[in-house]
């Protein structure tokens, strides 16, 4: 009781900022998901059942996709999906590595090879050229990821893919609402991978994934799959696995896809004040800030900035210093993680993916964020380049660095 008591009152005196601050969101609509857990509890239908039925479908509607089908997480999504597509050994699927692991993890699971592709430095997103030199005689699919919210090049993925017959699987995880030209993530591939995980734009409390479809054939597909590729009961034409969404979880995501829109156009404007912020302090030229692509709705699941010369790691520790959440996503690209070092790569196989990695800094954009708060993070990275100048031009005035 004492610590938790501590814990509030620090909370509230000393200035900070959180990375992501779940409760802000939870605190409106409290009342809503009570209800909603309540009602799953006298309806005793727990697992799939009615409120997974309106959430595949509701989901499938705004992402302008026929199909939904609900599943246990966004690695099994993506795992899912590349079942769907039978994905198998002596196959290889294209994958960034600039991306969470999920994405690749699920290729080796099946037996197959990932292939890190590099990205565009700009978008963060797979690069279409690198994408097109390799492919090979045994790749079956490409997985696109819409990385911290922004569409990936799907216009030029999908021409690629088609002339290689190759299957077109988007990572939407981050990526809920975006929109290529007008139409939203998982409306664009043959499959979507969607995550309900709670940093996610649409949270559960809890893990829960969606994989979008759109022929009639890969969704029945992925309906078997995902419940042991039963029907009717105990007869199994296919081996699937259990991957099922809860009905809690479900009823939770139903309250909250009421509020997505406005959660969304939140997180945009907070980008656009964050560029008028770093703009009024001067700092457009030390940081490269995110840049929205054209032609598309870009839904910040994170605002991620480069910071160049070395200095992101210090500027971090620095913003630490004053309760400011900042993380690196990620601070280590896929094609070097040691999981796959039987892959071949070295660290300059993908240089814009290694470059990100030391660059990148993911500042809070979740959609409670404050206009003081989003003042105090500028301030905060603000204080940091006064001083490094101060350091560089004038550095016996300051104690030597520890
Ligand atoms: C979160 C995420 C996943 C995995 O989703 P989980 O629900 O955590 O399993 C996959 N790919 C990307 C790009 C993600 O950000």
């Amino acid at each position: 009781m004492k610590g938790n008591f501590n814990n509030q009152t620090v909370n509230s005196s000393i200035q900070g900022v959180a990375l992501l601050d779940l409760k802000r969101q939870y605190a409106v609509i409290k009342d809503e998901i009570t209800d909603a857990l309540q009602r799953v509890c006298d309806s005793g239908a727990f697992v799939l059942g009615p409120e997974v039925k309106t959430l595949e479908k509701s989901i499938a509607q705004y992402c302008q996709v026929e199909y939904g089908i609900a599943c246990a997480s966004g690695s099994d999504a993506v795992l899912l999906a590349l079942t769907a597509a039978e994905v198998g050994p002596g196959d290889e699927v294209i994958v960034p590595s600039f991306t969470f692991f999920a994405t690749a993890s699920a290729v080796s699971r099946l037996g197959a090879k990932p292939v890190f592709a590099d990205i565009d430095p700009v978008s963060f997103n797979l690069s279409p050229a690198d994408v097109s030199r390799k492919v090979t005689q045994r790749t079956k699919a490409v997985i696109p990821v819409h990385l911290f919210g922004q569409m990936a090049e799907m216009q030029l993925l999908n021409t690629i893919a088609q002339h290689h017959g190759l299957y077109v699987i988007e990572d939407a995880a981050q990526a809920v609402g975006s929109e290529l030209e007008g139409r939203r993530a998982g409306s664009w591939g043959d499959m979507g991978a969607f995550s309900f995980y709670p940093t996610k734009n649409l949270g559960g409390a809890g893990d829960g994934g969606l994989v979008t479809a759109r022929s009639e054939q890969l969704a029945k597909r992925l309906h078997l799959l995902h419940v042991h590729g039963m029907e009717p009961r105990y007869y199994h034409s296919i081996i699937g696995v259990n991957s099922r969404l809860d009905s809690f979880q479900a009823a939770i995501l139903n309250v909250k896809m009421k509020y997505l829109e406005g959660w969304t156009m939140l997180r945009i404007q907070n980008a656009a004040r964050y560029s008028d912020l770093f703009d009024d302090a001067g700092l457009t030229q030390t940081l490269t800030l995110p840049k929205t692509l054209p032609n598309r709705r870009h839904v910040w699941n994170q605002y991620t900035v480069r910071v160049p010369d070395g200095r992101r790691d210090d500027l971090r520790r620095c913003l630490a210093e004053r309760k400011i959440g900042a993380e690196i996503y990620y601070p280590l690209g896929l094609h070097e993680q040691e999981c796959f070092r039987h892959l071949g790569y070295r660290a300059d196989s993908l240089p814009e993916t290694y470059r990100a990695c030391q660059e990148v800094l993911t500042l809070p954009i979740f959609p409670e964020l404050t206009e003081a708060e989003q003042r105090m993070v500028v301030q905060g990275i603000k204080s940091y380049f006064d001083a490094d100048t101060q350091r560089q031009f004038y550095p016996s005035a300051l104690p030597a660095a520890a």
